[in-house]
């Protein structure tokens, strides 16, 4: 184990607030949230509807700005990135998993899975045809390859995200409810196959459920209640 890096925290944040300005109305979705996560972690976030979960993943996954505090992801400073930066930590550092998949819906399995590549830098090395392959063999996938989402189950579907989320290797995937539009069996199925990658990989694993049962498969659980880390 010499060289292993136990306990480096791979994200750390502190009294982030995120303020949405809809017209006169101010709507305050995080108000002071310290959280931190070490390499490898699984942790679930749990929380009532609106208090502030996904805007949360937004933020770890650099694809918002909190309105103040301090953010450093796996070591780089994010409050002190400009636009081209994020978006370039965006795509080196996450993996999304969304409750919609959100795959492109006239692409096939393999295109899906390509795309976030071609926004990635220095990349010369590897073939993404054959990146996306090995992916999606992984998943399970290896005859749905030429499918296109229509074509697939939601759960089928869901592995084409997961694939795409692990394409650049990133050092922490987001999963935004993942589950929450499969049934238990599928739901399960997902999760064990996003801990198996967490193992192999020691791919950071941040899950957001509503579902205790998905939860208690994590290490721990964090509670959000109105934009906030409960009893911190
Ligand atoms: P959760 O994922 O826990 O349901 P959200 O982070 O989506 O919560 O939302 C937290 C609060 O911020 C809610 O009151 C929601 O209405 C508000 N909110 C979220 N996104 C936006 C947005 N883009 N513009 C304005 N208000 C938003
Ligand atoms: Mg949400």
């Amino acid at each position: 184990m010499v060289g292993k890096k136990m306990n480096k925290k791979v994200v750390e944040v502190k009294d982030l607030v995120k303020t949405y300005q809809m017209g006169d109305i101010q709507v305050n979705a995080l108000r002071g949230l310290s959280m931190s996560v070490k390499e490898g972690e699984v942790i679930a976030i749990m929380g009532p509807s609106g208090s502030g979960k996904s805007t949360l993943m937004n933020t770890l996954g650099c694809l918002d700005r909190p309105t103040s505090g301090t953010y450093i992801l796996n070591g780089e400073n994010v409050m002190a990135m400009g636009d081209d930066q994020l978006a370039d930590v965006r795509n080196r550092q996450v993996g999304f998993i969304f409750q919609s998949y959100n795959l492109l819906s006239r692409s096939t399995a393999k295109a899906n899975v390509m795309l976030p590549m071609r926004y990635r830098r220095n990349n010369g090395h590897v073939d993404p045809a054959e990146v996306a392959k090995e992916l999606l063999i992984r998943v399970g996938l290896e005859d749905r390859m030429n499918h296109k989402p229509f074509e697939m189950s939601g759960g089928q579907q869901q592995r084409v995200a997961i694939a795409r989320a692990l394409v650049n290797n990133p050092a922490i995937i987001l999963a935004d409810e993942p589950t929450g539009n499969l049934d238990s069996k599928s739901g399960k199925e997902i999760m064990d196959l996003l801990l198996g990658l967490n193992k192999e990989r020691g791919v950071t694993l941040i899950v957001v459920t509503h579902d205790p049962k998905i939860a208690a498969l994590t290490q721990r659980t964090v509670r959000i209640l109105d934009g906030r880390v409960e009893n911190e």
